[in-house]
């Protein structure tokens, strides 16, 4: 028998957060972000529940070649734009979008031969210091590539650094309305936080809107907010079963470096998840963990195949019983992967992205 672990990716899910994305930017097109590998989830995975976006954006170029051989004809964007010159040519036959955010990129769309002009987003940086012209720089770069007949259509392009926070978006947004005032062509601002939050974001252009954490159901900004709040639905379950138990007695300790020690008897459940199965080792003790779709907590340190749970909340658990790590138990009870990456120190975005490939994956 398979060691009893798995995870589950839920297309019905994916299919209600991105309506319920849409429904709080309803003139906006929206991008499903799947960079990651569809953010731990597996392209091919969410393909199903995420056919309805409007376009995928993603930044490796092996993961679009992949997007177009699922069969999808429509828009596909490369977040970081393309590398190396040759990546162009990938571009041109697959008919990829791209960001253009250096000089360089530009010097190599001058330098490519094309039948097909690209069309490309300019990417603005506005604050975030990442990617991106200065705002002072913007224009001269979109007259460049304006005049070169490699491109076609610019849309104009620029990411928030505090949508999710106290700061916001507000002086941001200033920037970027203020630099591309008089510009032509769309315009395409705003991650999860910044649709879900700010719908204000429409003020300087919301022609698409790029969201990835909350199309998989996880809050942006946690916990602030959390997934029932903004009306997410889980799209990834980590599930496994208890393997062994223990009997402990007061003074008992669990685990390596024996950071747990029981102050009174208690029986434990030892569950077959490990951090090398992608359920993260900074996790204390206390963090949340369903049981039989009970919520218990999590004792001593995370292992490499194992960690241990308290089953006094649980009578009746044993070898065999279900044990949520995060997502939906099969009572319906739901933990919540933010609860557990926040008792990590961590967010639900490094946990699905972590997922482990020796996790068997099942496709609802
Ligand atoms: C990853 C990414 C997003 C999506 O961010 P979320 O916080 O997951 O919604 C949007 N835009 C860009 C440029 C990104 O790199």
């Amino acid at each position: 028998m398979p060691r009893p672990i798995h995870a589950t990716i839920d297309n019905q899910a994916l299919r209600h957060n991105l309506a319920r994305i849409r429904a709080s930017v309803p003139n906006a097109r929206v991008w499903a972000v799947v960079k990651a590998n569809a953010y731990g989830h597996g392209i091919e995975r969410t393909f199903e529940g995420l056919r309805g976006a409007d376009g995928f954006a993603l930044l490796d170029l092996e993961e679009a070649q992949r997007v177009r051989a699922l069969g999808w004809r429509g828009p596909i964007l490369l977040l970081e734009g393309v590398f190396e010159p040759r990546d162009l040519e990938l571009c041109s036959s697959l008919s990829l979008w791209h960001t253009v955010h250096c000089d360089e990129q530009i010097d190599m769309l001058a330098a490519h031969k094309t039948h097909l002009p690209h069309r490309v987003f300019l990417k603005m940086n506005s604050g975030m210091n990442r990617l991106g012209f200065a705002p002072q720089r913007y224009r001269g770069a979109w007259a460049r590539l304006n005049a070169l007949a490699q491109v076609d259509e610019i849309t104009l392009m620029t990411h928030f650094s505090d949508a999710d926070g106290a700061r916001g978006i507000a002086t941001q947004m200033a920037v970027f309305g203020a630099a591309s005032q008089d510009l032509p062509g769309e315009r395409t601002v705003g991650n999860s936080a910044a649709t879900l939050r700010h719908r204000d974001v429409d003020r300087v252009g919301a022609d698409w809107v790029r969201p990835g954490i909350a199309v998989y159901g996880s809050a942006p900004d946690f916990p602030e907010h959390n997934a029932v709040t903004w009306g997410l639905q889980p799209c990834m379950t980590l599930a496994a079963k208890i393997i062994a138990t223990q009997a402990l007695v007061a003074g008992d300790s669990v685990g390596y470096g024996s950071t747990y020690v029981a102050g009174e008897p208690i029986t434990v459940g030892v569950v077959a998840c490990g951090y090398a199965d992608g359920y993260p080792r900074s996790a204390p003790t206390g963090t949340p963990v369903l049981v039989n779709g009970i919520r218990t907590r999590t004792l001593g340190r995370v292992s490499m195949d194992m960690i241990v749970v308290d089953l006094a909340p649980v009578p009746g658990a044993g070898i065999g019983s279900e044990v949520t790590l995060w997502g939906c138990a099969a009572s319906g009870a739901v933990l919540s992967i933010d609860e557990v990456a926040h008792s990590a120190g961590t967010v639900g975005y490094e946990l699905m992205c972590a997922l482990a490939p020796r996790v068997p994956v099942l496709v609802q």
